[in-house]
């Protein structure tokens, strides 16, 4: 009697052979082996007469063979097996292209079903390689077939032979894990029905109820999983914070703040002061102000005799947060410091005697934070800046520096809803939806390459007024620059300030620069030192530079639509009218579109959800490391439905058996979600 737990080899009728080729694609169990999804399916239902086929298009076709087939080798490494099949309408011509088995396999006067796409023309029909039956001993015609993701090695036959043997193997087997009521409240098949439909199914509509039923349960575990985590986190208890008056922060802004920026402040502080760690994700398009509601926790915190850190991903970022926020909360007795990669020798061992003695409150650094021997007296509360630059692990680490510490995430990144359920599930989320007021529109135009003069006619234009622009070029992948970048834009620079504006400073900026260089450079273009600044992606995150109103964006096809926002985002952050210029050749319609996106919104939600669409999650988030758990089946950008109601019921069931003892089937399915992606989801 099998287990799902079987190894596939002593699956009736699969053999060592056939697991070993089945290895190849990751299926060593019964349960992985029905559990290997189909990537598509090919409606085999209806067979047509040849005189019916259309040419360009795939269908099944029952013939007989009119004459023997000839197998002949046109020259080294091509053989050929030709014949002609007949019926009452019609012939079809029929080659197999380096299969000289099928010679023996199709005998003259017998009917076969053949499925393929129809070639030639009316007068004279072909088929190519087609799949083939003999006909009443059919596995796969006359049904709706279901089309395994391959490697070499692996057949669709071999896989469809498998799974149909082990859907048979396991029956009895598979456990339903949704509770009847729920299954049943929620209009859901039964687990058997499920996948035997998934592989083979009836008809269409079994298909839709199949997967419907196995994509609300992945989001479901998924969903316990997450809650179960957020539960272990929020079950820890701390000491809960006082309540402290903002009103000298509150007073010393040069601002008041939005009414959003207010709600996620108090949202946070009420988190502090709730006895549980805070967990919370402040999510706000970029300019919308994160930085402030960063500053006031950290006032907060401070003022509650606990010390705060601000991680950014870059220097830059983090040298800007410091220059920005160190005037405004020193007169306030908030004693500041800058902790990157560059503070170096004695600054360094004096600072970290400072951090672990307790003589500073906040400290606003880099990864540099997160150092074996960097140690705090009693840290607090961690912010984390950008958060989608840094991997899970990274905040992690920094809240393990202190004891019952507090996690703000700060993402610029808008995150459709769907994502940031899975992504930040773990994570409560306040969203600033509100930009500070006097914020104009970005004009946004996406023009070729042959723009050039006029664009540097335009960017002359804006510096005469006093402006200044970036330029960001050319290459750029996420993640890495590579040396052609850094050679790119040094060299786009000084032809630049070579050819078109000897009389403008030009500057520019690359990833792999000193950070002192790096700083220099930008503390230089912030203070009108410099005209252009040339640039990789580096400035894409954070950077604040009021007075630079246009953005041009060479090769910007090469870019996703959510990082172009970013990008975008540089420029519009003062009083002047700001644009942004996306230059591209576009090859395809779906580049020209995805270009005219940004040309007609401002709204980064919106922009995302059309990323999301137009390139599905895992490219959305550029890397894995992102903490995206896989999923088998439920498509992000299309089951947002399901995944609100899986979160629901996930939700539901917690509330009534937090430990899922009552059901050990999904306790111990979580569970091995959990360790599967213990890297990502902790
Ligand atoms: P984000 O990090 O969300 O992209 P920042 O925190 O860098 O945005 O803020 C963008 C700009 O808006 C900064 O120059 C900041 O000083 C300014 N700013 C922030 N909050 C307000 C506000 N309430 N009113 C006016 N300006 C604000
Ligand atoms: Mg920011």
């Amino acid at each position: 009697m099998a287990e799902l737990s079987t190894d596939v080899q002593y699956i009736k009728g699969i053999g060592p052979q056939r697991a070993k080729a089945l290895q190849k694609v990751g299926v060593t169990t019964l349960e992985d082996l029905v559990s290997y999804f189909p990537r598509s399916y090919e409606d085999r239902r209806e067979v047509c007469t040849i005189a019916q086929l259309q040419p360009g298009q795939s269908a099944c076709v029952r013939a007989m063979v009119a004459a023997p087939p000839t197998l002949s080798r046109i020259r080294k490494g091509l053989e050929l097996v030709k014949f002609r099949a007949v019926d009452e309408t019609g012939a079809l011509d029929i080659t197999y292209f380096n299969q000289a088995y099928r010679k023996n396999e199709f005998h003259e006067g017998q009917t076969y079903v053949f499925f393929g796409q129809a070639e030639g023309n009316l007068l004279r029909r072909q088929m190519n390689n087609p799949a083939a039956e003999p006909e009443g001993k059919g596995e796969v015609t006359g049904r709706i077939v279901p089309v395994y993701p391959l490697t070499a090695g692996v057949s669709q036959t071999l896989l469809r032979r498998a799974v149909t043997q082990g859907l048979s193997a396991c029956s009895e087997l598979l456990p339903d894990l949704l509770p009847d009521e729920l299954r049943l409240a929620q209009g859901l098949c039964r687990v058997e029905y499920a996948y035997q439909n998934i592989h083979f199914p009836a008809d269409e509509q079994a298909l839709t109820i199949a997967r419907r039923r196995l994509v609300f349960e992945e989001l479901f575990l998924l969903s316990l999983a997450l809650g179960r985590l957020r539960s272990r986190r929020t079950g820890d208890r701390v000491p809960p914070c006082q309540d402290v008056d903002l009103t000298p922060f509150l007073e010393a802004l040069p601002f008041s703040l939005t009414a959003a920026q207010r709600r996620c402040v108090d949202e946070a502080l009420g988190d502090m002061r709730s006895g549980r760690p805070m967990n919370r994700l402040c999510q706000g398009d970029v300019g919308s102000g994160k930085t402030m509601v960063a500053a006031a926790c950290a006032y907060f915190m401070v003022k509650n005799g606990r010390q705060a850190a601000l991680m950014a991903p870059t220097e830059i970022l983090a040298e800007q947060h410091f220059q920005g926020l160190a005037p405004l909360l020193e007169p306030l007795d908030l004693r500041c410091a800058l902790l990157t990669g560059s503070v170096k020798g004695k600054r360094r061992r004096e600072l970290l005697e400072a951090l672990s003695a307790g003589d500073i409150d906040l400290v606003i650094g880099t990864h540099a934070l997160i150092s074996q021997d960097v140690a705090y007296r009693d840290l607090g509360l961690v912010i984390t800046d950008e958060q989608h630059r840094f991997g899970v692990q990274q905040r992690s680490a920094l809240s393990k520096k202190g004891q019952g510490t507090h996690i703000l995430v700060m993402s610029a990144t808008p995150i459709p809803r769907t994502l940031a359920l899975i992504l930040y599930g773990d994570l409560d989320i306040s969203v600033i939806d509100q930009l500070p007021p006097g914020r104009q529109k970005i004009d946004t135009f996406a023009v070729g390459s042959s723009y050039h003069p006029r664009l540097y006619d335009f960017l002359r234009r804006q510096i005469q007024e006093g402006r200044q622009a970036y330029i960001v070029c050319p290459l750029v992948e996420e993640g890495e620059e590579g040396p052609d970048e850094r050679k790119a834009v040094r060299e786009y620079a000084e032809k630049l300030q070579r050819e078109v504006f000897p009389d403008l400073r030009v500057s520019f900026l690359h990833g792999r620069m000193k950070p002192k260089e790096k700083e220099a450079v930008m503390a230089a273009f912030a203070a009108r030192e410099s005209d252009i600044l040339v640039s990789t992606t580096v400035i894409e995150v954070g950077v604040d530079v009021p007075n630079a109103t246009v953005m041009v964006v060479e090769n910007a096809e090469r870019f996703g639509l959510s990082q172009l926002h970013q990008l975008r985002g540089r420029v519009g952050r003062g009083r002047h009218k700001s644009y942004c210029i996306l230059v591209s050749d576009p090859k395809t319609e779906e580049t020209r579109q995805r270009l005219r996106v940004m040309t007609r919104t401002n709204d980064g939600f919106q922009i995302a959800e059309e990323d999301l669409r137009l390139r599905g999650p895992g490219d959305f988030l550029g890397q894995r490391q992102h903490g995206l758990p896989a999923l088998h089946l439920a498509d992000l950008s299309c089951d947002a439905r399901l995944l609100e109601e899986a979160r629901a019921a996930a939700g539901n069931l917690l509330e009534q058996d937090p430990d899922l003892a009552a059901h050990p089937a999904i306790r111990q399915r979580v569970q091995a979600l959990l360790e599967k992606n213990a890297g990502a989801m902790n």
